[in-house]
């Protein structure tokens, strides 16, 4: 029997469990369903930035020229496993027009839009469920070797100024002042100062518990495989066990947004972007701020004695399976960026992988289905889902109630390519 505004959301990662908590704030009842336990998906090993520095969205000037330079080095931060696939080359395609500058620039102010939003909403939601996640709001480093990367990131900074953030130049030696435990090996660094990160796992852990306490039901280790259609309306989920009915639906299936979306005769365009990280779990003397490596192309958080190192981005397809040259690649920059730091390279069988989900913008898609009025799609954050995902998670309630949107959705649209 369907209960009176009940939402179903298929797919538990960030995107879908904030989703879950605007959507029962506003009265829904909550169903998540995940083909897992949600104790492993992209949201939990990634770098944990909340970050509306990163506005400029990955398809930007000079990245076409940057991939293919990169193509043949298995060390490399980005990759495209070069392979005959439809899909793909329609991505590509639509990837290498949104890499243009004015395309992109337009980009950035949406992105900024949403990034905004979200990282103010970070400060409530943590409020609510408790400061279990290690926040700590102390911005971020673009840390620097070279002239030009240096250059690139001070371009950026009128920019993010117009935007209303905080941003300032550091020598080498304020750096190093300000990294006073570590030493490290660097020109100058940019530092957007609104940036905050958290513990990502421990969010996801901290946030599924708290809905699971106020009611919001989990129906895990099930696949969501089909949908009951009624006109154009949907009125159930299938998955492999049950049929479950609901008043409305959210589709927050990270990389496997286009299979799922497929079960309701629509397409996306979205590539899965494959990135590693390694966690520390104490490192003695440890680093102070998290820190972009802005010519490596990789990253470093610290929380307390913790620190995770990641990065890349392959497109190789959907599999998790783990290139230690990639991660050698990571750990080999970290080592060039703070050589007075410490740690190992680490074992393969530490290394952690998770598949960014990707839209050829680098915008995410938040859209009513096309030809169905109670379905909403929520995913494609590509580098940004941890940045985007409180905003999103607000903006889909108010789409799901035909209330006034916080922002503009329309450069979210589904059909935009
Ligand atoms: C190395 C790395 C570093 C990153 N660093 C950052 C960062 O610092 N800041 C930032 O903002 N972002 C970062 N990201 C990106 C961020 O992790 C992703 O954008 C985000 O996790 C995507 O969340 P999601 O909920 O859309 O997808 P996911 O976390 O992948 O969740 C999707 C869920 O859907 C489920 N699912 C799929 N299909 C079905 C089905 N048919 N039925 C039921 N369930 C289904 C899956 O099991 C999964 O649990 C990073 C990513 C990587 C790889």
């Amino acid at each position: 029997m369907a209960l009176s505004n009940h939402t179903i959301i298929a797919g538990g990662g960030i995107i879908g469990l904030c989703c879950a908590y605007y959507l029962h704030k506003d009265k829904h009842e909550v169903t998540v369903i995940d083909r897992t336990g949600i104790t492993d998906n992209c949201s939990f090993g990634n770098m944990g930035y909340f970050s509306p520095s990163h506005f400029m969205p990955l398809a930007q000037p000079g990245i076409i020229t940057e991939g293919l330079l990169h193509l043949f080095n298995s060390k490399s931060p980005f990759y495209i496993k070069p392979r005959l696939n439809k899909e793909l080359l329609q991505w590509a395609w639509q990837f290498k027009r949104n890499a243009r500058g004015k395309t992109a620039l337009q980009n950035a102010v949406y992105l900024n839009n949403i990034l905004q939003l979200s990282r103010g909403l970070i400060n409530e939601v943590r409020k609510d469920i408790g400061d279990h996640f290690k926040m700590q709001e102390k911005g971020c480093f673009m840390l620097c070797r070279t002239n030009s990367g240096l250059r690139h990131e001070e371009e950026l900074m009128p920019m993010a100024e117009q935007f209303g953030l905080q941003v300032e130049k550091l020598s080498r030696h304020k750096v190093q002042e300000m990294e006073e435990h570590v030493e490290t090996n660097v020109i100058g660094a940019i530092w957007f100062k609104d940036d905050c990160h958290i513990h990502p796992g421990m969010f996801m852990n901290a946030l599924k518990k708290y809905l699971q306490d106020i009611g919001v039901h989990f129906i895990l280790h099930e696949e969501v495989t089909g949908f009951e259609k009624n006109g154009n309306s949907v009125s159930a989920v299938i998955t492999q066990n049950q049929k479950l009915v609901a008043d409305h639906f959210v589709i927050a299936a990270g990389s496997w947004l286009p299979q799922v979306a497929s079960l309701l005769q629509t397409h996306i365009l979205l590539q899965p972007g494959k990135g590693y990280s390694h966690t520390y779990d104490d490192v003695e003397k440890n680093i102070l701020y998290p820190a972009i490596l802005v010519e490596g192309r990789c990253a470093i958080t610290p929380w307390q004695q913790m620190l995770r190192i990641g990065g890349t981005m392959e497109f190789s397809g959907l599999n998790h399976e783990i290139l230690m040259r990639r991660m050698q690649g990571i750990y080999q920059n970290i080592k060039m960026y703070y050589p007075g730091l410490q740690i190992q390279m680490p074992e393969q069988e530490n290394v952690w992988c998770g598949l960014r989900p990707v839209s050829p913008d680098g915008l995410p898609y938040i859209d009513k289905l096309p030809g169905y009025e109670n379905v909403i799609m929520a995913g494609g954050h590509a580098m940004l889902g941890v940045s985007q995902c409180t905003g999103t998670g607000l903006l889909v309630s108010q789409m799901l109630q035909n209330k006034p949107t916080e922002i503009d959705m329309h450069p979210f649209r589904l059909n935009r390519f």
